[in-house]
């Protein structure tokens, strides 16, 4: 079966609210192995709305509507889709029932009664965290539409709890997705490897960029997910071989997330000693609960005088080599370790820009150290030819430690 989803909304189309129902509809779609075609933004404006909602019943087989399910004028998507799909509007009992039980205390307004009035014959889909209800049902062609509020809160829940199960009495085929996630190659690099595997059909193999790193997902669609998730494996195994040690992990979160699990299974601690970055990382690895198992402590030791104080980075090294340096890196990752009492250390210095870049040491250069107390590993991040922001140099020194 294909789908469309059509958001309902002028604020999205200004850019004031970001459409972010369309995404948790997607996802939710892509679950049951339904077919996203086309998902299209309009605004209130019955006109439009009503051409959308032809165009949609005309080429796919669901339409999802999200937004405009409220008690005000601007409120449309009911009478225009119910309209276009040839229903009339009825009160719907439960509906009206909930909506008195929502206002039991006072504060209903003629117009909320709006809300009650679904299309003849619809399943009307609860609204547990607001007013407004939902609503499923088939058109005389056999189309399938549901709408659904706007705000996520009420979105959500709705969702799961009703819209899915009512569309999995559709359902034929399940989709299971995998992602292969790669730190160190680039997204056309990673391509020109599997070129081959992107042409077949079932399961689909796609690269996708994410800041500074890269993902490969792989998708399958059967009868059962456990079948799907079988047609899976070899292809991620034939990945995993090809794209090598790049590969830091299968179906996982984030590198940081990697990172503080393998902490914990190796029973380990970790401190920082962050310049450029400034907590970066720190604050990357803080993000994950339960870090507070392996992460130690992090210090922004941005000054050269804090450098040797701190973290006993001598002055000499300071002077000779200056604070970007393979020579400063190893000694902040060594000095945190001493000074800390954690297993592994970590030290970050470099230039993030925009000024401060000379020809020898360029805007992007950054050293990163790691340190067990007994050996120091250092790499240099050398910038790319492309002009990069403070931001992304941050990002990418913070993410080279954790590939670390
Ligand atoms: P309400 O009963 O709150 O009016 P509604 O179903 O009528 O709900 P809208 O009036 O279209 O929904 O939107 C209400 C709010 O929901 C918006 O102001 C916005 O904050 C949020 N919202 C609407 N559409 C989206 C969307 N596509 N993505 C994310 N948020 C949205
Ligand atoms: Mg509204």
């Amino acid at each position: 079966m294909q789908a469309e989803v059509l958001s309902v909304g002028t604020e999205l189309l200004l850019g004031q609210t970001v459409n972010t129902d369309t995404t948790i509809v997607a996802k939710a779609l892509s679950a049951l192995g339904i077919d996203l075609l086309y998902a299209a933004v309009v605004g209130d404006n019955v006109g439009r709305l009503e051409k959308a909602v032809y165009d949609a019943l005309d080429r796919s087989d669901i339409l999802i509507t999200t937004g405009g399910l409220g008690p005000t004028g601007d409120d449309l998507t009911k009478e225009t889709v119910a309209a276009a799909a040839g229903k009339k509007l009825v009160l719907h009992e439960q509906s009206y029932q909930h909506l008195l039980d929502y206002f039991a205390n006072g504060g209903m307004t003629e117009n909320q009664m709006k809300q009650a009035m679904l299309p003849e014959g619809c399943t009307a889909l609860k609204n547990d965290n607001g007013t407004a209800p939902g609503c499923a049902f088939r058109t005389d062609k056999g189309k399938i539409v549901i709408m659904l509020p706007g705000p996520p809160s009420e979105l959500t829940p709705m969702l799961h709890n009703y819209a899915v199960p009512y569309l999995e009495k559709f359902q034929s085929a399940v989709i299971a997705s995998h992602s292969v996630h790669v730190y160190g190659r680039g997204e056309a690099p990673v391509a020109q490897m599997i070129e081959d595997l992107m042409e077949q059909s079932n399961p689909t193999v796609a690269p996708y960029a994410k800041e500074g790193e890269m993902f490969v997902r792989v998708t399958a669609k059967a009868a059962t997910k456990e079948e799907a998730d079988a047609m899976c494996v070899p292809v991620v195994e034939e990945l995993k071989k090809r794209i090598g040690n790049f590969v830091y992990g299968v179906d996982v979160e984030t590198l940081e997330e990697l990172v503080v699990s393998e902490l914990k299974k190796a029973g380990k601690k970790l401190a920082t000693a962050e310049s450029c970055t400034g907590g970066m990382l720190a604050k990357r690895i803080t993000d994950i609960p339960g870090s507070s198992a392996v992460f130690e402590t992090g210090c922004v030791t941005y000054a050269n005088c804090v450098k040797e104080r701190l973290l006993g980075v001598p002055h000499e090294t300071l002077v000779t080599y200056g604070a970007v340096s393979e020579q400063t890196a190893r000694a902040m990752a060594e000095g945190i370790v001493r000074e800390s009492g954690a297993d592994i250390g970590v030290g970050i210095t470099g230039i993030a820009g925009p000024d401060g870049g000379t020809e020898e040491k360029p805007v992007g250069l950054v050293y990163i150290a790691l340190s067990d107390g007994k050996n120091t590993w250092v790499a240099k991040r050398q910038p790319m030819g492309r002009l990069k922001s403070r931001e992304w140099h941050r990002h990418c020194a913070a993410s080279k430690a954790l590939d670390m």
